[in-house]
């Protein structure tokens, strides 16, 4: 908005004092534009750091030089090409006809989409799955792509990797030979990506819902029938899907899950149509659509009946913590933007960084974005572990509970970071061609919203705790987690957590004695809490390691905000 000062019908001349005045403040935009990290793994310290601590050395020392070379890739071409993609004129749009009339249902997508894909799947992330485990070599390359938010091939990752996990547990053989080794390629143009159908127009939250059907076929394999109302990378290879394998089994119990192929064995576009697609927030370079499915050629995934729990098992889990490690490289990519702003932008004659508010604000951000890279990025290995049958019982029912309290703070706190990150830029926070930040806020708003929303996930924690008291290893985790900084660098915090961990167990408790709805209130803000603490545990433990490592002591600092911010 422009308004004339009092006396003047029309703006001034410029003069010379006011043209340097602009010369300035633009040379200060060019300078943060200048500094913005050339190389995301370089760049942040804070997940360098704890990789090199969880990878242990073998690992740590063969990822390295993969991960400099992928940083310096995806702070450039990835980067621009992201930026390119998500132009309104460049999203992808529905092709469902090929020139002569023959049915693809297909999506087009702009040259930028490929640049990005290429850079992303030529990495080897996927391949690093050929073995059991293998969470935490992929997640190091998924968590510095992240830093350019979605861009159009996040959620088509995960999906692929959630596939492959379900096809290595429950695969018959030959599915295996057939999908797994173009699942886990490096080629681009070879390679074959996923998607994952489980939301009906009539609820997401409520899969028991589900009303597409799988009927048997003669020959053993089925035949799926009915809508799906979310689908993105409508365009995948293949598509893991819920659907109802015997209409007289209601809810959960009677969902089996299947895999079906985008083209049948003559090449053929398999019995589905893509309606249209979505006009989303965000996300908006991976195509979410609504599709029919008329029977549909697909293969069961193990036994029918354990369909759901196979899908929450291999599937939801993981979806859960590549959605952590979104919205973590979401946030440190907030970080960078807003903290090198802050540094350069001036007003009235001072950086704004020297202002305690917008201080305070930043610091908020590299903070709260440290917290969740370290909240998460503990949980990884132990999802390796579990998968390679090394958890204990009570650290299996940590992860499970630890899984969901994480992915939803995960995601509000990248929101917030973004936008915050918008307020420390200002009028210029809100302006697409700007920064990434408007387009990193609205993929964290979609974050927040898929892959279980913030109440599903607090009533399915509040339900694991009546059911079978995961609160107790939870709690036990932490305070084991704490105790062991005893006598160390960060030993204060062996006595200060474990405050933070008995109060957590009387809330806990307490939510235990309440009728429904008085839990569920009381179990929002504990969700909270319940992040808060796991995270000053997990930086805490960085920072012990930093400091013996002769690593700094900016761990150790970002905790000191942390804790007093979080009351912890
Ligand atoms: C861009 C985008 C892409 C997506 N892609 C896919 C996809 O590829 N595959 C797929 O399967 N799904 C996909 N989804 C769907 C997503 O997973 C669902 O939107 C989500 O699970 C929520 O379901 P819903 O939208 O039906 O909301 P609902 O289940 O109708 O929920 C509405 C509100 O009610 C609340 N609520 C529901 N149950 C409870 C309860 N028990 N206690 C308290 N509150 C409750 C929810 O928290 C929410 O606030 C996508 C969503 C988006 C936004």
């Amino acid at each position: 908005m422009w308004i004339a000062a009092a006396g003047e019908a029309f703006p001034r001349q410029e003069t010379e004092d006011d043209m340097s005045a602009i010369d300035d403040g633009r040379e200060d935009l060019a300078r943060w534009k200048a500094e913005q990290p050339d190389n995301f793994f370089t760049a942040d310290v804070v997940f360098r750091h704890a990789l090199q601590r969880l990878a242990g050395e073998e690992t740590w020392a063969s990822l390295r030089p993969r991960l400099e070379a992928f940083g310096a890739q995806c702070a450039t071409e990835m980067d621009a090409a992201a930026d390119v993609n998500n132009r309104p004129h460049n999203l992808p749009l529905l092709e469902r006809y090929d020139a002569i009339g023959r049915r693809t249902e297909g999506v087009e997508h702009h040259p930028s989409y490929h640049v990005v894909g290429r850079l992303i799947y030529e990495s080897g992330m996927m391949g690093e799955y050929a073995e059991p485990g293998g969470f935490l070599r992929s997640l190091a390359f998924f968590h510095l792509s992240s830093m350019c938010g979605e861009a159009g091939h996040n959620c088509p990752v995960a999906c692929t990797a959630g596939i492959i996990k379900s096809l290595q547990a429950l695969g018959t053989p030959e599915l295996k030979a057939r999908y797994l080794p173009r699942l886990l390629s490096r080629v681009y143009a070879e390679r074959y990506d996923g998607a994952q159908f489980l939301t009906e127009v009539q609820g997401g939250s409520d899969v028991g819902l589900n009303a597409v059907r799988a009927e048997r076929a003669e020959d053993g394999t089925w035949r799926i029938h009915g809508e799906k109302w979310f689908c993105s990378n409508a365009d995948a290879d293949l598509i893991l899907m819920t659907a109802r394998h015997d209409e007289a089994v209601g809810g959960t119990r009677g969902l089996g899950l299947f895999l079906v192929p985008r083209l049948l064995e003559d090449g053929s576009v398999n019995a589905f149509r893509i309606r249209r697609l979505k006009d989303k927030l965000g996300t908006r370079s991976m195509p979410s659509g609504e599709m029919d499915f008329e029977g549909a050629r697909a293969w069961a995934l193990g036994e029918v009946e354990e369909g759901f729990r196979s899908m929450m098992r291999f599937v939801i889990n993981t979806s859960r913590i590549y959605n952590a490690i979104a919205v973590t490289g979401i946030a440190r990519r907030a970080a960078f933007v807003a903290g090198g702003y802050a540094r350069h932008r001036k007003a009235f004659g001072r950086r704004i960084g020297d202002f305690a508010l917008v201080r305070e604000t930043v610091d908020r951000i590299e903070a709260s974005s440290a917290a969740i890279a370290l909240g998460t990025w503990a949980l990884i290995p132990m999802m390796d572990a579990a998968e390679q049958g090394g958890l204990s019982d009570e650290e299996a029912a940590f992860l499970r509970m630890a899984i969901n309290v994480n992915k939803r703070r995960s995601s509000i706190t990248a929101t917030e970071c973004a936008l915050q990150g918008i307020e420390v830029l200002g009028g210029n926070g809100a302006i697409e061609s700007f920064s990434i930040l408007p387009r990193l806020l609205r993929d964290a708003i979609v974050c927040e919203n898929w892959e279980g929303t913030h109440n599903t996930l607090t009533a399915q924690v509040l339900r694991d705790m009546h059911r079978y008291r995961l609160h107790e290893a939870y709690v036990a985790q932490l305070r084991r987690r704490f105790a062991s900084l005893e006598g160390g660098p960060m030993g204060a915090w062996a006595s200060r957590g474990a405050r933070a961990v008995d109060g957590l167990e009387g809330s806990l408790a307490e939510v235990l004695t309440l009728d429904e709805d008085a839990a569920s209130l009381r179990m929002r803000p504990l969700m909270d809490r319940l992040a808060w603490v796991l995270y000053a545990s997990a930086m805490a433990e960085q920072a012990a390691y930093d400091a013996e490592a002769g690593l700094g002591d900016e761990v150790s600092r970002l905790l000191a905000f942390y804790a007093d911010w979080r009351g912890i």
